[in-house]
C-alpha cells in the first residue's frame, strides 16, 4: 500500500541536479486468492514496476508491501528473497528470454523443486516434472521433458515458464503481460490456461496487460493506471462496462474489436491522438492525465484527487467525481 518508486537516472538537468524518474506514486493494490485482478495501463505507466516491486526484483522507493496482512521486511540475501518466494513468483512476458538455451526442460523445472525442497531425489524430481507438464498441457510430458527451449514454439515456452513457477506452489501469481509476445492465434489458450489454474490452485493473479478488452474477459478486478497513478479500479464488469475515468474512458474507447484488426493478426487500434504519456522525469503536477484531458480543471493541474468511492467496489480519483473526502483507502487483505 501506498507503493512508490523513483528511478534515478543518470542525466542532469540545466542546474546540474540529478534527475528522477518518478515511476509509480502512491498506488494500493489488494489480491485476493482465487481471484485475478487486471494492471492495465500503456507502456510508461508503471505496472511492470508494480509487479517487480512485488516481485521483489526492485525495493520500493516509499509504501509497504503486505503479505496475509502482515509488512514483508525488505531484507536482502537470497535466504529472505527465497523465503519471499515461495509465496509469490514472478511470470514475465518474453518467453523467448526467460529460458536458458542450454538446459533442458527438465533442468527448468526440477531445479525450483530442488532448491525450495518440494523433491528430495532426481526420481521424485523427475515426477513432479512431469506432473507439472500435464498440468500445463504440455503432453506427452515424456517427450517435452527431454526438449531444449529452442525446440519449444513461444507458446510452448511460456507455458514452461508458467510450471516454472507453480513448481514453488506459490499463493500470488505475477503475470507480466504474459501473451503480449505471442501469436494472437494462441493468447487466448495461455489465458485460459493461467484461469484454469488459479482456479485449481486458488492462485491470487496479477494479470498486467496493456489490452483492457483482455482484462474484462480475464479478471474478476481491474486496475487502471496511468503515469505512474492508479486511477480506477473495481469488478471488470464495472470499470469496463461503466468506467468513470476520462482516461479508462479513452482505453475503452480505442480497445481492439474484430473490424480493426490488420492483416498480420495485430490490432491497429491506438489511443486518439490528443496527447501521450508524459515525461516521468518532470511529470505534470497534479493529476498527471490533465494535459490530455477534455474535463481538465484549473484544480486538476494543483493536486491528485483523493479515492473517491462509488459503491459496489468501484472507484476513481478524479475530480468530476469529488474528492474522496477524507475517506481512507481500502484495507490490503491478502496482498503480496
Ligand atoms: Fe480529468 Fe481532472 Fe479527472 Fe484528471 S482529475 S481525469 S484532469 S477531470
Amino acid at each position: 500500500i501506498h507503493l512508490q518508486k523513483h528511478f534515478p537516472v543518470r542525466q542532469f538537468n540545466l542546474f546540474g541536479e540529478k534527475q528522477v524518474v518518478h515511476a509509480v506514486e502512491d498506488a494500493n493494490l489488494a489480491l485476493y486468492p482465487g481471484r485475478a485482478t487486471a494492471l492495465v495501463g500503456e507502456s510508461g505507466s508503471g505496472k511492470t514496476t508494480i509487479a517487480r516491486m512485488l516481485a521483489r526484483l526492485y525495493d520500493p522507493t516509499g509504501g509497504e508491501i503486505r503479505f496475509r496482512g502482515a509488512p514483508v521486511k525488505l531484507e536482502k540475501g537470497p535466504a529472505a528473497l527465497r523465503a519471499y518466494r515461495r509465496h509469490v513468483q514472478l511470470v514475465f512476458q518474453d518467453p523467448f528470454a526467460s529460458l536458458n538455451p542450454v538446459h533442458d526442460i527438465r533442468y527448468h523445472l526440477s531445479r525450483p523443486l530442488r532448491i525450495f525442497k518440494h523433491a528430495r531425489s532426481n526420481v521424485e524430481a523427475n515426477e513432479q516434472v512431469l506432473a507439472l507438464l500435464r498440468r500445463v498441457s504440455l503432453t506427452p510430458a515424456e517427450q517435452f521433458i527431454q526438449k531444449f527451449p529452442h525446440q519449444l514454439s513461444g507458446g510452448q515456452r511460456q507455458r514452461i515458464a508458467i510450471a516454472r513457477a507453480l513448481a514453488v506452489r506459490p499463493e500470488v501469481l505475477l503475470a507480466d503481460e504474459p501473451v503480449s509476445m505471442l501469436d494472437v492465434s494462441i493468447r487466448m489458450d495461455i489465458l485460459n490456461l493461467l484461469l484454469r489454474l488459479k482456479e485449481e490452485e486458488h492462485l491470487a493473479l496479477l494479470y498486467i496487460t496493456h489490452d483492457i478488452a483482455s482484462a474484462r474477459y480475464f479478471a474478476d478486478d481491474t486496475v487502471v493506471m496511468y503515469a505512474g497513478q492508479m486511477v480506477e479500479g473495481g469488478p471488470s464488469e464495472e470499470v469496463t462496462q461503466r468506467p468513470k475515468h476520462p482516461y479508462t474512458q479513452l482505453l475503452l474507447s480505442a480497445a481492439p474489436d474484430p473490424d480493426r484488426i490488420g492483416p498480420d493478426g495485430k490490432s491497429k487500434s491506438t489511443l486518439p491522438a490528443r496527447g501521450e504519456i508524459p515525461s516521468l522525469i518532470k511529470p505534470p503536477t497534479g493529476c498527471r492525465f490533465h494535459p490530455r484531458c477534455p474535463h481538465a480543471m484549473p484544480v486538476c493541474k494543483e493536486r491528485f484527487p483523493k479515492r473517491t468511492e462509488l459503491g459496489g467496489g468501484h472507484w476513481t480519483n478524479c475530480f468530476l467525481y469529488g474528492d474522496g473526502g477524507d475517506a481512507p483507502i481500502p484495507s490490503t487483505q491478502a496482498a503480496p
